[in-house]
């Protein structure tokens, strides 16, 4: 993700044909283009990341059945639910051992360090900064349900480092607290001078809906502040991406040959659908197949943006201009196993303030695994990798998100190689 977030002529070539008809895309790259013109204030540059994966079903040579791993997408901005997957995982822990439950042998639960790992990637990047007496800027909602899970990283901040005072604001409320220094330092109430700007909060179109809004990012992005994600770690987090990097020999622009071997193998299949282009065109002729399970997707983040199976064929015929093509990439449907576990759901009905504990049959799981970097230029100052989140949807819903209601948190429970997975409710049919 560094690489690509360095690799400007590589970011600008990418995304180039997706800004002709995405205007937020378009806005984040017309910032990342003046920061380039004017030079970095700040070449520290940081990302707090999510890797997600799916098991996907595939048939062995001798036809039986089997699972491999499956990367969903990299979420490189406002990656959340580490305080909640740390909550889950240490109840589930005091569950097993409040009621004497012994987990059979070969199997176990792992420690959970996602928030804990958050809050040390934004102390890494304060202690970068080097300013003792500076702050951190948490950027949110105006309004939010997520407020527990951002506070859960404010408190371990805390916990870890009492020293490091950190702020939360809406972004809305930015315009008229924020300004630049005489030194491009960004200060906040005229007073404090932030050291780390980490975005919960600015990743969809939706969220640029005041006026200056656009302003306020650039002000940012031309400050000091280390940004977490600066905007080129935003950008590299683009779908598209996924799409061009799709095989190991593409990836060696950055890895080695070993380690883009590996990573490849956890890569679904991608087709781009540009017009105009031969692998496009291919890719649209397979859209329209359908032949295949496939999602489609266009540039955003954070659910109910992607268009699922059948509908994929109806939504490019409906497609107006065919210049909108670009800013979609084609999916192959991971088809995950399903498992028998609980969920523990908002009661829909009459008391809609009670929970309801639902036996389901058919769950389907993703996992995340987070990430941090802090860098100067290709320098790595400090990379970390720890903690997950499990979320746990309904099989045959689509869209996989824990706040839009879709999902619950759970843990993992690791098997050795050993242990047969049957014995644990995961099942193919
Ligand atoms: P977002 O940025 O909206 O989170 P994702 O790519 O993560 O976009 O897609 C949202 C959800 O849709 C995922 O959490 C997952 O449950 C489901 N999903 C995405 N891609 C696939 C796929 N290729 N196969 C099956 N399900 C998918
Ligand atoms: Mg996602």
């Amino acid at each position: 993700m560094l690489s690509i977030a360095n690799d400007n002529t590589f970011l600008e070539e990418t995304l180039g044909g997706i800004v002709q008809v995405d205007d937020f895309t378009r806005n984040l790259l017309k910032i990342h283009k003046i920061i380039q013109k004017e030079g970095q204030a700040q070449p520290i540059i940081s990302c707090i990341a999510r890797s997600d994966y799916m098991l996907d079903r595939y048939m062995l040579d001798d036809k039986r059945e089997s699972t491999r791993v499956r990367q969903v997408e990299v979420n490189a901005i406002a990656s959340g639910m580490s305080a909640h997957s740390f909550n889950a995982s240490r109840m589930h822990q005091f569950l097993l051992s409040k009621y004497r439950v012994d987990l059979q042998e070969g199997t176990s639960i792992p420690e959970n360090g996602s928030v804990k790992m958050i809050a040390q990637g934004i102390i890494d990047a304060f202690d970068t900064y080097g300013k003792p007496d500076s702050y951190v800027l948490m950027i949110t909602e105006d309004i939010s349900s997520n407020f527990t899970d951002q506070f859960g990283v404010e408190l371990q901040v805390h916990l870890i480092r009492p020293d490091v005072r950190l702020v939360r604001q809406s972004f809305c409320g930015l315009p008229d607290k924020l300004k630049l220094g005489p030194n491009k330092e960004l200060l906040l109430d005229n007073a404090k001078e932030l050291a780390v700007v980490y975005f919960r909060y600015g990743y969809d179109p939706s969220n640029y809906f005041f006026e200056q809004s656009w302003d306020t990012r650039l002000l940012i992005e031309r400050s000091r502040a280390i940004k977490c994600p600066s905007i080129n770690f935003h950008l590299s987090g683009a779908k598209k991406f996924q799409q061009v990097l799709n095989n190991s020999s593409k990836l060696e622009k950055y890895l080695d040959a070993r380690n883009a071997f590996r990573l490849a193998k956890t890569f679904a299949k991608f087709w781009s659908i540009e017009e105009n282009t031969p692998a496009g065109e291919e890719g649209f002729k397979v859209g329209l197949s359908s032949a295949k399970k496939l999602v489609l997707k266009p540039q955003r983040e954070g659910g109910g943006h992607n268009i699922f199976g059948n509908d994929v064929k109806p939504f490019l015929e409906g497609l107006s201009h065919s210049e909108e093509r670009s800013q979609y990439i084609l999916m192959e449907y991971i088809n995950s196993p399903k498992e028998k576990n609980w969920l523990l759901l908002k009661d829909d009905g009459k008391y809609s303030d009670t929970t309801r504990l639902d036996l389901s049959e058919k769950l389907v799981s993703e996992l995340g695994i987070y990430g941090s970097v802090v860098a100067n230029g290709s320098d790595i100052i400090s990379n970390r990798a720890s903690g997950y989140l499990v979320r746990s949807k309904k099989y045959g819903t689509n869209e996989g998100g824990v706040a839009s209601g879709f999902a619950g948190i759970s843990s993992l429970l690791l098997l050795d190689e050993s242990v047969e997975d049957k014995e644990f409710s995961i099942y193919f049919d």
